[in-house]
């Protein structure tokens, strides 16, 4: 069985996170979306909200699990047999932090391979800042968040231009 983890902040989760999961599904058996908690960072959503906007997104894919985790995301990936850890790239700045990424989890356990995979051309501009961003200019999200996230994400952050 062919298993991948795909680790993230997704502070919101956006169409470019989708994009990602949604091909990586079609390629593994399973696929583990690990929402990361690291208390060092200062994120706008809650961990369980990150969790619940996730499931909400995933939840038409049969081989998708959503789960939440504090610890290396290495060792969730051996927990569960995992193969392979997915990220994606958007540009040069994403590369520069991937490779070290990479780099690290090689050297921690090169029986655990990491795969990247590039977005889609309409996806490729977004990132869960920029969405905050948006909102708080009060622009309008819902072309760039998964179906029925755009309210919820919309309540949290106020907007200062009505
Ligand atoms: P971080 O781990 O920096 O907090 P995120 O949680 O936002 O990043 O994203 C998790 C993964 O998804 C990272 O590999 C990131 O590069 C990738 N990603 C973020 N936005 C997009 C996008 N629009 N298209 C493709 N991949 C993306």
């Amino acid at each position: 069985m062919k298993i991948a983890v795909y680790p993230g902040s997704f502070d919101p989760v956006s169409n470019g996170h989708l994009d990602i999961i949604e091909r990586a599904a079609k390629i593994f058996d399973k696929v583990y979306v690990l929402v990361s908690i690291n208390p060092n960072k200062q994120y706008t959503f809650t961990d369980q909200e990150r969790v619940e906007m996730m499931k909400l997104a995933t939840k038409k894919y049969e081989n998708v699990v959503v789960e939440a985790s504090k610890c290396l995301v290495l060792n969730f990936a051996r927990k569960k047999n995992a193969q392979v850890i997915i990220r994606g790239l958007r540009n040069i700045n994403d590369y520069q932090s991937e490779i070290t990424l990479f780099q690290f989890n090689r050297s921690i356990d090169n029986n655990i391979d990491t795969f990247v995979l590039f977005p889609s051309a309409n996806n490729l501009f977004l990132s869960s800042s920029s969405i905050k961003e948006l909102v708080l200019f009060g622009a309008d999200i819902a072309n760039y968040v998964p179906e029925g996230l755009a309210e919820m994400i919309a309540k949290k952050i106020k907007t200062r231009c009505k």
